[in-house]
């Protein structure tokens, strides 16, 4: 049995568990304030905060967690990268009051006070820099920092920006990328690398599918050629002989993005009997 930790609240919590059930490893918990869950036949999870999960990982009380990669960076522990699960982006940024004429990084004097919760990667940036500076540690609400007085800059996580500018702050440096990150422990067992593997392509396939959408239409045999070049498709579409008549069934899996502009060049080729479904995973 492989023990995953999962955030049990926060921002990435919903969406993880959406993606472990759609991948087919349904959360089953039981009782509203559970801490484990089973998850599958070959996992089990557990929910810990966000935070703690880099922790959790590395120290062997899982052997591996979903988390953000702005707190697997601070943590500073050796884990392994598994994969990017695309949500959760975010942005670690170092960010100044309009009115305090700090533009950019290289505006800022050595010896100010920055407020982070992310203390550790705050006072590595700024080394790295060859800026000295003093980490004031908040654990919460960074942005009103500057306006209390208890620090001149902040470096703290948006992902639009409209946290910061409703708090008269500006951005003026970025310090990590972030999304959410499945990762496990170094140097696991073989028999863990193998279900590891299997975990990371059933959440990849669910990923994979979801910006995609199956493409089904009749084409008049006519227009096959310009079908053609609407429907790339993943290796060009598949074509379909229907019996007997001037049509031909196409199938393709399609970006979801732009389906709109692909179903009114369908019709203005003469398709007909065009049906677009969800797809549940892809594994090309
Ligand atoms: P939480 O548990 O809600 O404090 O957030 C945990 C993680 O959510 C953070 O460490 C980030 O990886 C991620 N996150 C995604 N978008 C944002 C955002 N706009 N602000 C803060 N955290 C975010």
């Amino acid at each position: 049995m492989l023990r995953i930790a999962l955030p049990n609240k926060g921002r990435l919590s919903e969406e993880v568990r959406e993606l472990f059930n759609d991948a087919g490893l349904e959360v089953r918990v039981r009782g509203e304030r559970a801490l484990t869950a089973s998850l599958g036949g070959e996992f089990e999870a557990i929910f810990v905060r966000a935070q703690d999960i880099p922790e959790f990982v590395a120290d062997g009380a899982a052997d591996a967690g979903v988390t953000g990669w702005d707190l697997v960076c601070e943590s500073g522990r050796d884990l392994e990268h598994l994969m990017d699960l695309e949500f959760g982006r975010c942005r670690l940024v170092v960010a100044a009051r309009e009115d305090s004429g700090i533009q950019k990084l290289e505006d800022i004097q050595s010896g100010v006070r920055v407020a982070s919760s992310f203390t550790r990667l705050t006072e590595e940036f700024f080394t790295r820099r060859g800026q000295k500076i003093t980490v004031v540690p908040v654990s919460g609400a960074t942005e009103i920092a500057p306006h209390l007085g208890i620090a001149d800059i902040i470096v703290d996580l948006t992902s639009t920006g409209s946290t910061l500018k409703m708090n008269g702050l500006r951005e003026v440096g970025t310090i990590v990328q972030s999304s959410a990150r499945l990762i496990a422990r170094k140097n696991h067992a073989p028999e863990a690398a193998a279900k590891l593997e299997e975990l990371r392509q059933a959440l990849g396939s669910v990923l994979a599918a979801r910006d995609k959408r199956y493409l089904m239409a009749n084409v008049p045999r006519t227009a096959l050629s310009g079908v053609r070049e609407v429907l790339p498709g993943l290796n060009g579409p598949t074509v379909v002989e229907v019996q007997g008549g001037d049509f031909v069934a196409v199938h393709a899996v399609v970006p979801a993005r732009t389906i709109y502009r692909t179903i009114n060049a369908l019709r203005a080729l003469g398709c007909q009997g065009i049906l677009v479904t969800r797809i549940e995973r892809l594994m090309p």
